[in-house]
């Protein structure tokens, strides 16, 4: 079922991908796509290698644990997305190639020692609230110049881009403005020490194709790519 369903909807998302590419002078096979597979099973990640991605989201660290588990560390790249609690740092780490959500400084720096403890360095982005939603996580813009300065000196992490999500609306306006904000600041970033502007994540379901537009590098698509989560 899961492979039927990519192998529909995959050629569909590569479409929309190029033309919003094009639409600003970009190629759309520069942009990467995190099939993000939180809330389906096993099956789903299978699914998303056999139809050629390789990147592959999880929002939790026990889903993130299984599905690793179940499919093998290097199988995939691996993205963690959904906020981390400090208090599963330690699981999380060495299970994750790249974590998009790191949404305040107490977790940097547990990320941090972890990290120097393991002699690891892990890749990371600076999560921007963009939204003004209280329930999503994240450095609001007016934080997050200082905020980055910051997480910059810690040891153990590669700080490679930012990842922001726009509020849940159809409003055209409103989803440009919140990707236009992740974008000044990860182009402001840029002349930061030991910044390495690599990823740009933003653009869901909803609004992959304005992300584009917007200079997103990454999307993390879900339901675009497997239909709703099972309840
Ligand atoms: C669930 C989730 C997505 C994907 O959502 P869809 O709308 O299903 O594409 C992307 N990013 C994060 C952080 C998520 O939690």
């Amino acid at each position: 079922m899961y492979l039927s369903r990519i192998r529909e909807a995959l050629p569909v998302v590569r479409e929309t991908l190029e033309r919003a590419a094009e639409r600003v002078g970009r190629r759309g096979q520069e942009v990467v796509i995190v099939a993000v597979t939180k809330g389906h099973p096993r099956a789903a990640v299978e699914a998303a290698l056999s139809a050629g991605l390789r990147d592959i989201g999880e929002n939790r660290v026990q889903e993130l644990e299984a599905r690793v588990a179940e499919v093998g560390r290097t199988a995939a790249t691996w993205h963690m997305i959904g906020h981390l609690q400090r208090n599963k740092v330690a699981r999380a780490v060495g299970k994750f190639d790249l974590l998009h959500s790191l949404d305040s400084q107490r977790l940097a720096e547990s990320l941090a020692a972890e990290a120097v403890e393991r002699g690891l360095t892990l890749p990371v982005l600076v999560q921007v609230n963009t939204s003004g939603e209280e329930t999503k996580s994240g450095f609001t813009a007016d934080e997050a110049s200082d905020a980055i300065g910051r997480v910059l000196g810690l040891p153990g992490l590669s700080v490679c881009g930012i990842m922001t999500m726009a509020p849940l609306t159809q409003d055209e306006r409103v989803l440009r403005a919140a990707f236009q904000e992740a974008r000044k600041i990860f182009e402001d970033a840029r002349g930061l020490a030991r910044f390495e502007p690599r990823h740009l994540s933003m653009g869901m379901t909803n609004d992959y194709a304005i992300a584009v537009e917007e200079g997103s590098t990454m999307v993390r698509l879900g339901t675009a790519l497997f239909g709703e989560r099972p309840a």
